[in-house]
């Protein structure tokens, strides 16, 4: 294997380099979805490029409920492929990344017997068809239990609660740790590098024309692959308008958003599932000293990079809140941060948004494009072996069995337990050493020998993570935007003026770079703010 790191100092000279080189595969986008086909293409031998327009996992990769779902909510669609999927996917996430697919109880309070016994069926069945072994299924809580280990729980007509326990992850950071494994396993992967155009010859699809955002320079380059995989997320039917002018468009897209508060203002010990209005599941994620509120599912037109949260959403999630916890209701103005995120669903005519299949489906296009959408993050790494085994398919290989199921991923070598151990040797809080394992794994001694804090993890991002503005450190490799004191503001100062001496930025681009960043924060909160509903809550 060679060097993990992604350090893009030297991004020019790598950007020019594409220019002209010839690939097996040509992989478009950087989320979970091409990150794990280049890791999975790139093991099994293949001269893989995978180009990313803005910075690896900042579509909807790193917009997720940071979930690795078991899939108990395909059972009630009847979906047993899919929930047999996602149960033991999870179990392999587990294996290969254990710092980014952290066990947690999921509490469901339940108002009556009749629910208690229905929620528990669907466990029975999920257990079975999960094979969840016995000292991982589901619990029953009586009341007093409820009250005891869950207080901010409204005890008013409860029965008790079914408990089972689900992962959680680090998005981002998944997808980072797939880059950089195929990074090791040879990949060529450049991030702001845009596909403006596929190159064809002979009608069929030869390589793509790639762009450098502007902000970096106006390079451009020609990359050429025998195949070429559109793994552009919400973006997959723009790619597919690009190989072939008139597509139609296969995707529906639907937005969820995610409210952060204090964990004092929404104390928690565990994942909390309650009913919105509309009887849909929501949830409440303790997350070091915040929890974390979500998530919505509504149609939405246009894939943009900041989907707008509407005051309408902001209600419904604090609506739901109010009517499951006895503590006061939450208001927008106790929202310390909110992210949005587009799911690039496969169109289902007549479906409402939460009822479409999260299903994957991947489609040859008339120029011989390989484009895959729909999935979760959960099922991110099967979905690229389906991917990588009509590659070599389409190319006349012979197959090579993918070995990403028990490889470890970068920074997964980790026994999680022993690593938090360290750290609070160390003397790092349990919280610290929490936050530091679940995002750098085996890699985390790394950041606190070197003192910790917001210049160090940015010089590590830096050098060792592909991060080329402080956004990326920001809001993709440390998630401070989201899950720190002051909405992470404090850390952007200390991080700039680290990335400025690596990257040799001027101070007028360091400023440049912390207003980006902090214009984030204003606009999510004040969107927020804006809203009525959320405020009457
Ligand atoms: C609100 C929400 C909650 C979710 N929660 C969960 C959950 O808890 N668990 C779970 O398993 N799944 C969850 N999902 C689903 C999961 O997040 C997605 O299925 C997954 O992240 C999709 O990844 P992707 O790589 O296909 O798309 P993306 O992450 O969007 O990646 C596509 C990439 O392509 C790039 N791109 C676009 N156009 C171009 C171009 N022309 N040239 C180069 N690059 C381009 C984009 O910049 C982007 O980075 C959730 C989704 C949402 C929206």
């Amino acid at each position: 294997m060679s060097d993990a790191s992604l350090d893009f100092r030297d991004r020019s000279r790598l950007f020019d380099a594409l220019d002209g080189a010839r690939f097996d595969v040509l992989i478009i986008g950087g989320g979970v979805t091409g990150a794990g086909v280049a890791r999975d293409a790139a093991m099994r031998g293949f001269s893989v490029a995978l180009v990313e327009a803005r910075d690896f996992a900042s579509g909807t990769s790193s917009r997720s409920s940071k979930m690795i779902h078991g899939g108990l909510r395909y059972l009630p669609q009847g979906d047993i492929a899919l929930v047999r999927e996602a149960a033991s996917e999870r179990k392999i996430v587990e294996a290969i990344a254990p710092h980014l697919a952290r066990q947690t109880p999921f509490v469901m309070p339940a108002r009556n017997q009749a629910a208690i016994a229905r929620l528990q069926a669907g466990l029975w069945a999920f257990e079975k068809l999960g094979g969840v072994p016995k000292d991982r299924r589901h619990q029953v809580w009586s009341p007093a239990e409820v009250a005891d280990r869950e207080p901010a729980i409204d005890r008013s007509d409860l029965a008790g609660a079914v408990v089972y326990p689900e992962y959680l992850t680090e998005d981002a950071r998944l997808t980072l740790a797939n880059v950089r494994s195929a990074r090791a396993a040879g990949a060529v992967v450049v991030s702001y590098a845009r596909v403006e155009e596929i190159l064809l010859e002979d009608g069929r699809a030869a390589g793509a024309r790639i762009v450098e955002a502007p902000e970096l320079g106006d390079r451009q380059a020609r990359v050429f692959a025998k195949l070429v995989v559109n793994a552009a997320g919400p973006w997959v039917d723009a790619l597919r308008v690009l190989e072939a002018g008139g597509a139609q468009s296969r995707l529906r897209l639907t937005k969820g958003i995610h409210l952060v508060v204090d964990r004092a203002r929404l104390p928690v010990n565990r994942t909390v599932i309650m009913n919105a209005a509309d009887r849909r599941g929501v949830f409440a994620v303790p997350k070091g000293e915040f929890t974390y509120i979500g998530t919505t599912d509504t149609f939405y037109e246009g894939a943009d990079y900041w989907p707008r949260i509407e005051p309408a959403d902001v209600g419904y999630l604090l609506a739901a809140c109010a009517a499951r916890f006895s503590t006061t209701p939450l208001t927008a103005q106790d929202v310390v941060s909110a992210w949005a995120g587009v799911r690039p669903l496969v169109a289902e005519e007549g479906k409402a948004a939460s009822d479409i299949s999260r299903r994957d489906e991947i489609w040859t296009g008339p120029a011989g494009v390989l484009s895959i959408a729909g999935g979760k993050l959960t099922a991110y790494r099967k979905m690229a072996e389906r991917i990588v085994d009509m590659a070599e398919a389409a190319l006349g290989r012979k197959h090579v069995k993918s070995k990403t199921a028990t490889t470890p991923l970068v920074g997964g070598d980790v026994d999680v337990a022993a690593a938090e151990a360290a750290l609070r040797t160390d003397g790092l809080s349990d919280l610290a050493a929490q936050r530091l394992v679940a995002l750098y794994g085996s890699e985390a001694g790394s950041v606190t020998q070197a003192g910790g804090g917001p210049a160090v993890e940015a010089r590590q991002a830096v050098l060792h993570e592909g991060a080329l503005m402080l956004e990326d450190y920001w809001v993709r490799r440390s998630g401070r935007a989201w899950f720190d004191h002051n909405g992470g503001l404090d850390a952007l100062t200390p991080a700039a003026d680290e990335m400025a001496a690596l990257l040799g930025w001027p101070a007028a681009e360091t400023a440049r770079q912390i207003e980006a960043c902090r214009r984030i924060h204003h606009d999510t909160l004040a969107s927020l703010t804006a809203s009525p509903i959320a405020t009457e809550a």
